[in-house]
């Protein structure tokens, strides 16, 4: 049996998208940060909006922070992967980051609402994969929000009172966290993107690797 050259490089993997969702709160910005940090394959999807910036984000970071025009004309020009209005203002995804990294290999984070998600959904099915982040209780929601303490009272009136909407759509994504512990929902998120990245109809790369395997396991003549 003749052996095969290995592959020059690992075998190409298709980009994957992967969705975090939850109510404000619920912790899901520190588990991208986290999941960024440890995970060098996956990149943040930027999003527009049209809300102000928070103390400590940063332009192009964070958000990228525009007016109602300019979203309008993004949406005009059919510059977003997908849209909507939260909490009085405009978030949306722009599409050309997200495909050159997906045609790159790259893996893609989003965290966005679930009418992004659902817009997702009809558009990117193959390459979707989603996860809601669920608070292990209200109060403990309540308390993060006020320990972010970034927004105003009434600000975190408003979240709380859309909090209920937001969990109302959990059962419509591939996976569920309840955030109680940080490390442990760190942990099982990390586990997500690893089986998700193993998926078989991911690995198209793997076709001729395959193929040269089974050559060499022929036998000569
Ligand atoms: P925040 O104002 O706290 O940064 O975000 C408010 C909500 O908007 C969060 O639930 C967040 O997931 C969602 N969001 C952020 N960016 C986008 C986006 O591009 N599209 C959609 N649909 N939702 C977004």
């Amino acid at each position: 049996m003749s052996p095969h050259p290995e592959p020059a490089r690992a075998p190409a993997r298709r980009g994957l998208m992967l969705v975090l969702s939850s109510p404000s709160g619920a912790g899901k910005s520190a588990l991208s940060r986290r999941l960024l940090e440890a995970e060098p394959g996956i990149t943040m999807s930027v999003s527009v909006t049209t809300r102000t910036p928070r103390p400590g984000e940063v332009d192009g970071v964070d958000y990228r922070f525009i007016d109602l025009a300019r979203f309008e004309a993004m949406v005009a020009r059919d510059e977003l992967l997908e849209w909507a209005p939260v909490f009085d203002h405009h978030y949306g995804t722009p599409k050309g980051p997200v495909e050159a990294a997906l045609a790159g290999g790259r893996d893609v984070l989003f965290d966005i609402d679930w009418q992004g998600t659902q817009q997702l959904r009809e558009s990117a099915r193959d390459d979707l994969v989603t996860v809601f982040v669920l608070p292990p209780s209200v109060a403990e929601l309540e308390r993060r929000l006020h320990t972010r303490a970034q927004d105003s009272d009434e600000v975190i009136r408003k979240r709380m009172s859309k909090a209920a909407g937001e969990l109302s759509h959990w059962a419509e994504y591939d996976y569920v966290i309840v955030n109680d512990a940080f490390e442990a929902a760190f942990e099982s998120l990390r586990t997500i993107l690893a089986a998700e990245r193993l998926k078989r109809r991911r690995q198209t790369g793997l076709t001729d690797f395959v193929r040269g395997l089974i050559r060499d396991l022929e036998p000569a003549g």
